[in-house]
């Protein structure tokens, strides 16, 4: 949910106007809006809305027609959004970012509290949504808080210099909201684009129509996802990253900070996930040469400390940074205050190729979040990791806490509040399920195809790499494991008894309280407490 409320606020103060582009609704169900006759009028509506909003418009559900905030259930906030995108599809539209807010009841001690209900906003926009597609590419960022992440974003897809207070990163800094319904179709914070002649890029961030009118002259995509780069956050961070199907990951170091104990982590993470990574030494700006080729040195021995070959672009040049991204670092010297890098930035990204997805791989999905519809019933989400499914297709769910598959059908799929017919690898999805109950599905399990044989696991051997331990590993550590969206308490037993920070070594991971389906090759990262590691699968027979 959102913090700042004066996205409310001002929907709420303009209110709906007759020929305005705002409207109020309590909420939208199946059962009222989408019979004969109602369905088309308030597609009529709703077109006639997003035209008068010069292509966008607002719909604020959970308020009543006078404006007065009613809150509604997030099970009824969740339907009256599967509504509204039925409409919108319905009126050549769709919607493109949902912002929710939790509602205060003033009792009558004259305290205030928080209660179960929400009231939220939908932004509507003219046309079918932007989809990820082989020409558009997702960037996921990281790196230690104010190091400068929006603001290199957004000097990249504004074209504008930053002032060094802050002043380019102020659009970018909202939450990525959407995490919360679980579909989390559209994380992305910014875009821009390259067309014959070079970048497109936004004049004003503010303004979706911005966004949508580089949607519709760049030839080629690149959006920015933000992983968050809060202690606090490393949870969201790790979700975000192994969640999402990412095509390359940005670091960033402060030039005057230079890497700490986030940016070790976060490089990680990142590795772990597989990205292709390239490091930017932000703020060059700030300090003087001598100090940027000492944060370069320091990058360079980080890097290697985890097995990764360096490429300092300041001497290899960025046609080999292009060619070489993946099998080596790439590391840029940057500054959104100088412009420095934002060039080579340029070229980089208007080169890197797109990830291969696996469209023609056997499916497979592990699901993330599930939640249950009314009159769909039992939905699971996630990012689908290989393969292709389509609404009818027989599957497996599991494994169940007893280590078995449940057999499901698939009623429909849902893509960013669109209902499409498939769907595949790359794709963050809301699969609706037959033959299991909401209750019964666990972030965690996977979904496969009915005719494959798979095999849970409560053990593997795996190949580590401790990134920060302030003693030991030794036998019975006890970490959470993320692997893809498992997270899971775990038991190590260390081949050699013991793992140092800054070791690479083999270890027995043991799941504390039940099987996950887990493959050879797997990334994952592990924590406790102030420990750190990642890690692959490397064996599944630990007998
Ligand atoms: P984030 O937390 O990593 O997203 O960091 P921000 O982008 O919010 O940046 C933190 C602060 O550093 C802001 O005040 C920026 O203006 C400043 N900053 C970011 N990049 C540069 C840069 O290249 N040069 C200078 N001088 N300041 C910068
Ligand atoms: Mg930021």
């Amino acid at each position: 949910m959102s913090a700042d409320r004066a996205p409310l606020r001002q929907a709420l103060a303009r209110g709906e106007e007759e020929g305005g582009s705002i409207e109020f609704k309590t909420r939208l169900t199946r059962d009222t809006h989408l019979v004969d006759g109602r369905l088309e009028s308030l597609a009529a509506q709703l077109r006639h809305r997003v035209l008068s909003g010069d292509g966008e418009a607002t719909y604020v559900i959970g308020v009543d027609d006078d404006g007065a905030i009613a809150g509604i259930s997030p099970d009824t906030f969740s339907e009256s959004m599967d509504v509204l995108s039925l409409l919108a599809e319905e009126a050549d539209a769709h919607i493109d970012d949902v912002e929710t807010w939790g509602i205060e009841e003033q009792h009558s001690s004259g305290s205030r509290m928080q209660s179960d209900g929400i009231v939220g906003i939908a932004t509507l926009q003219d046309g079918p949504m932007l989809e990820t597609d082989d020409e558009h590419v997702v960037v996921g960022t990281a790196g230690h808080v104010d190091h400068g992440k929006s603001t290199l974003v957004g000097t990249l897809v504004t074209g504008d210099r930053d002032d060094g207070q802050g002043g380019t990163r102020s659009f970018l800094d909202v939450q990525p909201h959407e995490v919360e319904r679980g579909l989390s179709a559209d994380l992305s914070y910014a875009v821009y684009g390259f067309d014959e002649e070079g970048p497109v890029r936004m004049d004003n961030p503010d303004r979706k129509t911005d966004r949508a009118g580089i949607v519709q002259e760049a030839d080629r995509l690149v959006s920015f996802v933000d992983t968050v780069g809060h202690e606090p956050w490393l949870h969201t961070t790790i979700r975000g990253l192994v969640g999402q199907k990412l095509d390359y990951g940005l670091l960033v170091v402060a030039a005057d900070d230079g890497p700490t104990e986030t940016t070790r982590e976060h490089l990680g993470i990142l590795l772990a996930t597989e990205l292709p990574t390239l490091v930017a030494i932000t703020k060059t700006d700030m300090v003087p040469d001598g100090r940027v080729e000492e944060v370069e040195d320091e990058v360079e021995a980080m890097l290697r400390e985890v097995g990764e070959t360096p490429l300092p672009v300041d001497r290899h040049g960025i046609g080999a940074a292009i060619e070489e991204i993946g099998t080596t670092v790439p590391i840029l010297r940057t500054s959104a205050v100088s412009g420095e890098g934002i060039d080579q930035l340029d070229t980089l990204f208007e080169a890197l190729p797109k990830r291969e997805s696996d469209a023609n791989a056997p499916f497979r999905m592990y699901v993330d979040r599930s939640y249950s519809v009314t009159g769909v019933g039992a939905v699971a989400s996630g990012t689908i990791n290989a393969g292709t499914v389509e609404a009818g297709d027989e599957l497996l769910l599991g494994p169940m806490p007893d280590g078995n598959f449940r057999e499901v059908q698939v009623r429909s799929i849902e893509m960013h509040y669109h209902r499409v017919d498939k769907a595949t690898a790359g794709r963050i999805v809301g699969i609706a399920l037959k033959g299991v109950d909401e209750a019964e599905i666990e972030r965690g399990m996977a979904l496969v195809p009915r005719n494959s044989e798979p095999n849970p696991v409560r053990e593997f051997e795996a190949e580590v790499v401790v990134l920060n331990h302030p003693t030991r590993i030794g036998e019975g550590y006890e970490p959470v494991v993320h692997l893809e969206t498992v997270g899971e308490a775990a038991v190590f037993s260390p081949e050699k008894g013991r793992l140092l920070p800054g070791d690479t070594g083999r270890t027995t991971v043991r799941f504390k309280f039940r099987p996950y389906l887990v493959e050879e090759g797997q990334r994952f990262v592990f924590r406790e407490g102030r420990s750190k590691g990642v890690g692959t699968v490397r064996s599944l027979d630990t007998s």
